[in-house]
Formats: C-alpha cells, structure tokens, sequence
C-alpha cells in the first residue's frame, strides 16, 4: 500500500535545498515541516509548518524533531546529539547520525577514506596555527577548517612558510595542493533495504574568485575508465556508511588521471541541480524515496544539462534583482529556478538556470550566452574592498 503522506516528515534546515526537497516532495503527495533559525528562509513560504529555531541547539532539535516520525536535513551542521537521543526514541533519522557526526568534521572524513582505503589527498591533522610550521614538507597546501566550513569559506591555500601567518588558527585539515585535470560528481542514493542507484557523474567549473560552482556540465566530458571508476567508488562508500539517503562524493581528477574523493555530502548538493530538469528523477525526489523506504527512481539523463549559479553580483547588497531574465526565459530549454531570497549579498546563491539540449554542445552555447546577460542585482552596491 502506497501511504507515505501517513508519515509526518521534518527537515532541519530551510535553506534552498530544503525549499527544492518540499517542491519535488509534492507530486509524491509529501508534506515536509521545517526548522530554521531564518524566519525569511526559502523553506518560510512553502513548507507544511515553518518553525524558527537553532539547528545547533539541542533542546530546539529535540523539540521539533520528537513531533515527527522521519526526520532529514538539508545541511549538515546541525545538533547530532538530539539526533542520537530522537532516534532511540523511534524516530527514523536519516542519514543516520554517526554518519552526519563523521561528515561535520573534515578531519573525521579524512580518517574514514583512510582507514577504508578511499583515494584521497595527503593530509594531516593540525590543532592550531604554530602547529602547522611542524608539517611544511607537505607545501603547498590547502588548511581546510575541521568543522562549520562550507562552499569555499573554511579553506585556504598556503602557498609558502610565509602565508602560515595568515592562516586559521583552529582545528585543521592540511591537504596536499593536488594538480586537478577537472572536479566531478556523483550522487548516490540507498534506502533502507540496501538498493543504490547512482546519478550519471557530473563535472563542475568553479568560480576561483568565490570558491564556488559556477557550472555544472552533465554528463561529465571526462573518459569512460574514469567515469567508471568514480561511480565504483562513490557506490564503495555508499556501502560502507550505510547511509540511508542520498550522498553526494566530489572528487577531483588529477592531471596523472587519478581519482581522488575531496569530501562528501550527505544529502541533496549544488551539484546535482540540474537534475530538476535533466535526469528522470530529480535528487531532490531521490532523497525523499530512499528516507522514505520507496523503490528509487531512474536516474537516466533525460536531456544534456548545464547548470549555472545564479550568484549575487560582486559589491551588491539589499533587495535582489535580475537583469536579463525575460529574455533568458524566451529562450528553448532555460529552466528557472529562483529560492526565494529577498535580499542579496557579494556572491549568495540567489537561484540556478539549467539549460537543457539535445547535445551538451548546444546547452553549453546557450548557456554561455546567458551567462554574459543574466546578473542578479541589488539596491546598493558598496566597495567590500
Ligand atoms: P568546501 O567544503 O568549502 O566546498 P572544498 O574542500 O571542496 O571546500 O574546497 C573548495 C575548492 O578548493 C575545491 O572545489 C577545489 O577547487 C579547491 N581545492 C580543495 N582542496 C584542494 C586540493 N587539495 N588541491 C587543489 N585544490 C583544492
């Protein structure tokens, strides 16, 4: 019997993520309540029941979460110790919370790709900034914070011994500066009786200025042994976390042609938007399927994609605006997906653009066209400089 509306599902977090999970949980006859502590958050407008609360609080978890009989998230820092305690009182918790407890920390990951013999990196673990001038055979490096990073802020490059002045002086990850061919991904999902299907893998461009994607090219144009290889190891973890959910594994691709796992996320990622268009199941739907015990659904790509960012302009602050989406809109193939945030800042993820064709070729020019003519705005600019 197909009855998963019975089941009263709550999200922490009501940031985009949360806000494309309660649109694609719709046609599934799904009905999310959400946490968050934003009460202008994407989620505000849309969710079952909005409630305004800490994520990292535990009585504010707890509260909301023993109300509920599956409880998800759409970010990954968030009060595990109220999730340990919601799960021995029979709520279902997915991804389960150990498995959030090893992701929140870089550190944590790390360890488990080693002990589990996952490719990645070289790196150690640092406490402090005087702590890092013990390890320089290892420069050039990446400190990346152990916990609360997130899309860039958190990681530093350290080029030289000069640079450790500038560095963070907390509990650190220090990486090894890998030449990288190209950044892929790929997105898994198993539900609780064990089925995993994966996404095709997808490439990602960054922009270097805000360490964030600026796009997503699926399928990914990288070769087929590669591909192949990624996709073993994404399912390689997949099984040995048993998470149940979705999980999404950025690797890097370096210039000798390995493949090394950089981190993980549990949950739906940036770079599995274009899948709201592109694939037969979204991620967003996928999520919802597995922590919900439903058969997955096909993650076949139903077109080639690009997937833009939609980032607030550099030195612009106050009500958002778009320039030059009517005429992206008249546009064959342009999906418009805003989040619902008012107010901009200096490169906030505001919304997403995929463009959609009959070859990755042809999505890539229009998308290409669109990125010199769609900007998001606000009222004031202001030098941040
Ligand atoms: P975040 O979790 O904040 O997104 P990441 O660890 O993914 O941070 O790092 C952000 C970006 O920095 C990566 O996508 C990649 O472009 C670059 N980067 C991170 N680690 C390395 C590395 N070891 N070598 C080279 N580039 C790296």
């Amino acid at each position: 019997m197909f009855a998963p509306s019975k089941k009263k599902i709550g999200m922490l977090g009501g940031g985009q993520l949360g806000r494309m999970m309660i649109q694609e949980g719709l046609p599934l006859g799904l009905e999310i309540h959400t946490l968050d502590p934003d009460p202008n958050a994407p989620c505000a407008s849309c969710a079952k029941s909005f409630t305004i609360g800490s994520l990292s609080d535990f009585n504010s978890v707890y509260a909301f979460g023993k109300t509920m009989d599956v409880l998800t998230i759409e970010i990954e820092h968030v009060n595990t110790k109220a999730l340990h305690k919601l799960s021995e009182n029979g709520v279902e918790v997915y991804p389960q919370p150990q498995i959030l407890e090893t992701i929140q920390d870089k550190g944590q990951q790390k360890i488990f790709f080693r002990l589990n013999k996952i490719p990645t990196s070289p790196f150690v673990l640092t406490e402090n900034k005087s702590d890092i001038k013990n390890h320089l055979p290892l420069l050039p490096f990446f400190q990346k914070l152990r916990k609360g990073g997130y899309d860039g802020k958190g990681v530093k490059l350290i080029r030289s011994e000069k640079d450790i002045d500038d560095a963070f002086n907390l509990p650190s990850v220090l990486e090894q500066f890998v030449e990288i061919q190209s950044e892929i991904s790929v997105i898994t999902a198993r539900n609780k009786s064990g089925e995993i299907k994966t996404f095709p893998a997808v490439e990602c461009q960054f922009n270097a200025e805000a360490n964030l994607v600026e796009f997503l090219f699926s399928p990914a144009r990288i070769n087929e042994s590669i591909i192949s290889k990624a996709t073993k190891l994404a399912i390689e973890i997949t099984e040995k976390l048993n998470i149940v959910g979705l999980l999404a594994v950025e690797m890097f691709v370096t210039k000798k042609g390995e493949v090394l796992v950089n981190e993980l996320a549990p949950r739906p990622h940036n770079s599995g938007h274009h899948t709201l268009k592109g694939n037969v199941t979204s991620q967003f739907e996928q999520h919802l399927r597995a922590i919900l015990s439903l058969p997955l659904g096909d993650t076949s790509i139903s077109f080639p994609s690009v997937m833009i960012n939609l980032l607030g302009e550099k030195n612009n602050f106050g009500e958002s605006r778009y320039v030059g989406l009517e005429e992206a809109l008249k546009m064959k193939g342009v999906h418009l997906q805003l989040y619902g945030k008012n107010t901009v800042k200096p490169f906030r993820k505001m919304g997403h653009i995929t463009v959609t064709g009959n070859t990755l070729e042809e999505a890539m020019e229009k998308a290409s066209l669109l990125k010199n003519k769609v900007f998001c705005m606000g009222s004031e600019t202001r030098n941040t400089f």
